[in-house]
């Protein structure tokens, strides 16, 4: 039996690859990484800086200096994992509207992804590791063992995210939650470096209708096949 070392797990925002990535990585005893929390602190820190979100130069220069540690929960407050920037608690503020915003756009830009890229790959290279992301099956370790794309519709993404937010006793509308999820779609979607999209040898799942437990079910499966193979 060849078990899978290295997993995959790519979608658009919302799809439920943080709690998928997450509950699989426990299972396993791996590593969860959530490429995502690289980019919205790399966004944090542009608007904390005051820089241009336009201005590519110094963005880019940003993103290649600032320093970005993920760390096990110290705080029972329902984070995944404590998020350090320049050695400061940043958990909830990388999840804030603002960031939300720009994230997409900080993320296109060539040199952002370069340097976001290079620490991903080192942390593939360990094995035993379940990372999640946009491009992780396409660009970041297009030689994983196994590669899942978890997509679900415009909608149904946006009521999960819509019912998170509001559990989470912030206060938002539907449509908004809605039109900024297609608006990262569209970015996520449409740049030049690393789009989002299925790799080839990807298994897409489409988890309209599933609950967390049938997804879950279905991806553990998918594990078990491809050691079977
Ligand atoms: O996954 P999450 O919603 O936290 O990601 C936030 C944003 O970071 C995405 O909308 C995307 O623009 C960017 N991202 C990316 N590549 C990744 C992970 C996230 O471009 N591997």
């Amino acid at each position: 039996m060849n078990i899978p070392k290295s997993i995959a797990i790519d979608g658009p925002a919302s799809s439920g690859k943080s709690t998928i990535g997450l509950r699989l990585a426990e299972r396993l005893g791996y590593l969860f990484f959530d490429t995502g929390i690289m980019y919205r602190a790399v966004t944090l820190a542009v608007i904390r800086a005051g820089i241009n979100v336009e201005d590519e130069n110094r963005v880019t220069q940003l993103a290649r200096h600032v320093q970005i540690d993920v760390r096990p929960p110290t705080v029972a407050d329902g984070r995944k994992e404590d998020v350090l920037l320049d050695g400061e608690d940043v958990t909830w503020a990388i999840r804030e509207p603002e960031v939300e915003k720009w994230v997409s756009k900080v993320s296109a830009y060539a040199g952002v992804r370069k340097a976001m890229t290079e620490l991903q790959r080192q942390i593939g290279k360990r094995g035993r590791v379940v990372m999640v992301g946009r491009d992780i099956g396409t660009v970041v370790m297009p030689d994983a063992d196994l590669k899942i794309y978890l997509d679900a519709s415009l909608e149904e993404r946006a009521r999960r995210r819509y019912l998170e937010l509001v559990q989470r006793g912030e206060v938002v509308k539907f449509e908004d939650v809605l039109a900024g999820l297609k608006q990262r779609d569209q970015i996520d979607t449409s740049r030049e470096v690393a789009p989002l999209k299925a790799a080839e040898d990807a298994v897409v799942l489409n988890t309209d209708g599933m609950n967390i437990e049938e997804v879950m079910k279905k991806v553990f499966e998918l594990f078990e096949d491809c050691g079977n193979e």
